[in-house]
């Protein structure tokens, strides 16, 4: 199976990682076994993140049950020295001494960027771990290429982690290439764009063919798990009807798509905006019984109360006029239940 060379960490990683954001969406036992089958099978890369609730500990579970050794690679948002504190709690969760790579989380403005890496900021935090041998590498993540192409041109991390997908190529233009000439090592986070991309075949095939990255897809389920295991060994050139599948959903997807990251929260109005955001993909999944479903009315009760105040706007990492998109998928959704009652009345 094929390896990575993890930029200047010297780490040989197999070219398919996991990350830990989809597992804490089952029970424990589920998602232990799913961990230890993922190792099993040969993935030597584990991503999670402080804040993925109970991820970091589920890992520490798995780990305990196997004997292969795996390269741990996990993040926090605090922005001050005291990520130190982090680490320590990263270690005690996941029952480790050491942790191959820990990133700063989410760094996706600059005003977070010129904080982390001032004095008392978290990059001295990250940095006395790693003196005292409680972390070997420091990396970075963000949602914001600008922000990563700094990072890079500034050299102080060993390894970044990026967005990409078929939907979202753009890493691949200049902040992959300027972060190989560094030799610095490249994670891949999102190649299903958060749940927008259903098919995994194209989506991982797309990724894979991107030489010198490697994905990070996650699964909560064995079945996911091996169905992305199988892809990755099966050799991922493109198929016709892989690229044919790329083409319709780029086009059905405008620029203007939520990633799904949560980062616009909290609403004031409680409202859930990445699922206002992607209605018309819940409407796809459940079909003409939608509107019966007692969370989806919640869900659009709650999204008519928005009252436009734009807190969530400097907050969304790819710049989205929310508050527009809201108006623009509830006038679409009204449009469809008017034509699915008229479709029901037919019956
Ligand atoms: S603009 Fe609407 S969605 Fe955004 S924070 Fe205000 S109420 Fe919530
Ligand atoms: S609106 Fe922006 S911040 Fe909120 S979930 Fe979507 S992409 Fe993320």
């Amino acid at each position: 199976m094929e390896k990575s060379r993890l930029g200047r960490t010297n780490l040989l990683v197999t070219r398919l990682g996991w990350g830990g954001i989809p597992i804490q969406r089952v029970n424990g036992e589920e998602a232990v076994s799913v961990i230890r089958a993922v190792i099993e099978m040969g993935v030597d890369l584990l991503d999670t993140a402080r804040g993925y609730t109970n991820s970091e500990h589920r890992i520490g579970l798995a780990l305990q049950k196997t004997d292969r050794s795996v390269i741990l690679s996990t993040k926090s948002p605090v922005r001050t020295e005291k990520i130190y504190n982090e680490v320590q709690t990263s270690l005690k969760e996941m029952g480790v001494k050491n942790i191959s790579i820990y990133h700063l989380h989410a760094v996706n403005h600059f005003q977070d960027y010129e904080k982390v890496m001032g004095t008392g900021g978290a990059y001295e935090g990250l940095r006395r771990a790693r003196d005292e041998g409680l972390i070997d590498y420091i990396g970075i993540t963000s949602h914001n290429l600008k922000v990563l192409e700094r990072a890079i041109e500034d050299g102080y991390f060993d390894v970044i982690m990026a967005c990409y997908s078929f939907l979202e190529p753009d890493a691949a233009e200049k902040v992959f290439p300027l972060a190989k000439a560094r030799d610095i090592g490249i994670l891949a986070m999102k190649p299903f764009s958060g749940g927008l991309i259903e098919e995994a075949g194209p989506a991982l095939r797309f990724v894979l063919s991107t030489p010198d990255i490697v994905p990070i897809p996650g699964s909560e389920s064995l079945e996911k798990a091996r169905e992305n295991w199988e892809i990755f060994t099966k050799g991922y050139s493109l198929t016709k009807k892989d690229k044919e599948y790329i083409e319709i959903l780029r086009k059905e997807m405008s620029q203007q798509f939520c990633r799904r990251c949560d980062y616009c929260q909290p609403c004031s109005e409680k409202i859930s905006i990445q699922h206002i955001l992607g209605l018309k993909t819940i409407v796809r999944r459940f079909g003409s019984v939608t509107d019966e479903l007692d969370w989806f009315q919640s869900l659009i009760e709650k999204a008519r109360n928005c009252s436009e105040c734009g807190d969530c706007l400097p907050r969304c990492p790819y710049e989205l006029p929310i508050p527009k998109l809201i108006r623009e998928n509830l006038a679409w959704y009204d449009q469809w239940l008017e034509e699915n009652k008229k479709k029901r009345a037919q019956l």
